[in-house]
């Protein structure tokens, strides 16, 4: 009997189960009502006096080791989670998934593109390397005209001219000469410039350009298409003015104000207590310009409008630097969370 209970130790000490059924088997074999461990305790009593303190022992380190197993392997079966269907909980909140934030500038620029939009424009995209005609000619730049100097643009060859576009009036060109009007539409993008980097300038900013040419297009289009971009805009209580500018691709020109949306034009420090912030540029399209795309400046008329999409994200958010844009500082962009 000592040698039977000896080898049962060995194969319980070497014992490894592959799951938790085979464990519960080994379970049942040893430790149930009649299983190998109680039938040893059975049998003990009737052994000889004499044996009984080394027999004793001996069914006791058997039932130790038995039960030993069984508590190892079933900590082990559970934390590397044996799945059966009763172990999926169907009611436990999903792992969470970490949704990115979108940039500000990418906020304003949408909600810009959604205004315009109702008001019949579309939206046309163009190259951003251009060549000198669509970028200065063809927008009736003159040759001594400071914007084609070095200074202040990024020329990527000279002779011909091809430089980085320092607006997107480019892309109007483009569409102009390949669309037979009535032409409404939008030209959102990125444009170049060659400015020192400070907080209130930059190398590169994005801007909105829109255009309307069709007949009779009048400045009151202007003004009313406008106004209702900055209603729409910031609130519906939003004045605008147009102070008389200067562009050489329109005439006449304006630059567009709107009161300011902080103070609502009672004048505060954001607006140098003039109670006006200038957003915009716009005007009617010069004669000349029309006539280099190919459009009969007698028989249609039109308007363009330029808007910087950093200065209305300024306005919107008063993000106090420009470098904040394009940092990728994560402490900023996070605060967008969220925001449509
Ligand atoms: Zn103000």
């Amino acid at each position: 009997m000592k040698e039977k209970i000896r080898q049962l130790l060995d194969e319980v000490k070497s014992y490894s189960p592959a799951d938790a059924d085979q464990l519960e088997q080994f379970r049942i074999r040893f430790m149930a009502r009649k299983g190998l461990v109680g039938e040893l305790f059975d049998k003990f009593k009737e052994v000889a006096a004499a044996d009984r303190k080394e027999m004793g022992l001996l069914i006791n380190q058997l039932k130790i080791a038995v039960q030993e197993k069984l508590d190892y392997h079933k900590t082990v079966f559970d934390q590397t989670g044996d799945v059966t269907d009763e172990t999926i909980d169907l009611t436990k909140p999903a792992n969470k998934v970490d949704l990115g934030t979108r940039h500000p500038l990418s906020v304003v620029r949408s909600e810009m593109i959604r205004i315009f939009s109702r008001l019949g424009f579309t939206v046309k995209e163009g190259p951003e390397i251009e060549d000198d005609w669509h970028n200065f000619s063809a927008l009736n730049f003159p040759p001594e005209h400071p914007a084609r100097d070095m200074q202040d643009t990024f020329f990527i060859a000279k002779n011909p001219d091809i430089a980085l576009r320092t607006h997107t009036s480019s892309v109007q060109v483009r569409v102009m000469e390949t669309t037979k009007p009535p032409i409404r539409a939008i030209f959102p993008g990125r444009v170049y410039r060659n400015e020192a980097i400070s907080a209130r300038a930059h190398c590169f900013f994005h801007q909105i350009e829109g255009l309307y040419i069709d007949h009779d297009v009048s400045f009151a289009d202007l003004k009313q298409t406008l106004l209702y971009f900055a209603c729409e805009m910031f609130s519906t209580e939003t004045q605008i003015r147009l102070r008389p500018s200067y562009f050489p691709f329109t005439e006449p020109s304006a630059e567009m104000d709107i009161s300011c949306n902080l103070c609502g034009g009672k004048g505060c420090g954001f607006c140098k207590y003039t109670g006006w912030v200038e957003i915009l540029g716009c005007g009617m399209v010069d004669p000349n310009v029309l006539e280099n795309c190919g459009i009969d400046s007698k028989e249609y008329t039109g308007f363009a409008f330029g808007i910087g999409i950093e200065r209305i994200t300024n306005l919107r958010f008063q993000v106090k630097d420009l470098r904040m844009f394009s940092e990728n500082d994560l402490r900023f962009l996070k605060q967008f969370e969220g925001a449509f």
